[in-house]
């Protein structure tokens, strides 16, 4: 069962602590919901490809065999300690991942932006260790700046991977952190949270992995870092739509997305966050810092 601190305040004893994504919808919602968010948008062609993007993972995801997971004592162990158990600190990847790469590429070399064409033509004859040495990079938060325009091309890759071994675990089976800011799957930090409005999940909120597509239930009010619930507030762009704020706690001068599906209920944490970035420029020059990154930002100055 879940730990009290994750059990929602609710009636429906069946609300789902951590939801995995759908292989299916994932990439294909986001790539939707990019292509709805460029229209009319100051970044409407840079969000236009980030929904070719989408819709590259999609597919490359669709073309991934089940990658190995770790065998069953590992999982249980993992489970009993509160560790990710695909923690990418520890988890071999897969090498899988750089197929997935080099299918991302051959489907939006085509029509990238003038301004990316070279880093694809690069990222193509880059050796297997070259690539994990980028991937290590991403994972570990500590890009080289000469790497950066690399590394969103990495990251969709690596997400790819992710969720399908996110989708291959069974979710019942794992651990709730003790830290809310951690993936319970891979141990990445949240792109953003949402307030969900489908179903059972009505009004409640889930943190968004950042790399895996995982959710999991998070308290409302409540700093996902540091647990404050008293120094926060809600920032927004005057007279927006609505559907991104962002909460921010003075604790730990950290601040956090939220995404309201109640606004729009074809929202995606990954695309609206890169759609509000006007937001994100507001709470920085307040003095926060994002709690955690969007990996397809790296290296575009949003982190
Ligand atoms: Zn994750
Ligand atoms: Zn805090």
């Amino acid at each position: 069962m879940p730990s009290q601190l994750f059990t929602p305040p609710s009636s429906t004893a069946d609300v789902p602590t951590i939801r995995l994504p759908d292989p299916e919808r994932i990439f294909l919602d986001r790539a939707e919901r990019f292509d709805a968010l460029a229209k009319d948008h100051s970044l409407g062609e840079w969000l236009a490809f980030m929904g070719r993007l989408s819709r590259a993972q999609h597919q490359a995801l669709q073309e991934m065999t089940d990658a190995e997971l770790p065998d069953a004592e590992s999982l249980e162990r993992a489970r009993i300690h509160r560790m990710p158990p695909l923690s990418t600190a520890s988890f071999p990847r897969p090498s899988t991942w750089r197929d997935a790469l080099g299918r991302i590429i051959e489907l939006v070399n085509d029509d990238a932006p003038e301004g990316l064409r070279e880093t694809l033509s690069t990222l193509m004859v880059t050796s297997s260790e070259g690539l994990e040495k980028l991937a290590d990079q991403l994972l570990s938060g500590e890009p080289d700046k000469n790497d950066l325009p690399r590394l969103p091309l990495i990251a969709a890759a690596l997400q790819v991977l992710f969720t399908r071994l996110a989708v291959q675990l069974d979710a019942t089976r794992l651990p709730p952190m003790e830290a809310r800011s951690i993936c319970p799957v891979c141990g990445n930090l949240p792109v953003a949270s949402i307030i969900r409005a489908d179903g059972p999940v009505e009004n409640l909120r889930y943190a968004h992995c950042t790399l895996c597509n995982t959710e999991w239930n998070a308290p409302r009010a409540t700093c996902l870092l540091c647990g404050d619930d008293e120094k926060l507030a809600l920032h927004e762009i005057d007279g927006d739509d609505g559907i991104a704020r962002a909460e921010s706690c003075e604790s730990c001068n950290s601040y956090l997305k939220i995404i309201y599906q109640g606004k729009n209920a074809h929202v995606d944490p990954v695309a609206d966050d890169l759609a509000s970035i006007a937001l994100d420029m507001l709470v920085d020059e307040a003095g926060f810092e994002r709690a955690g990154p969007n990996l397809l930002l790296i290296g575009a100055g949003g982190e």
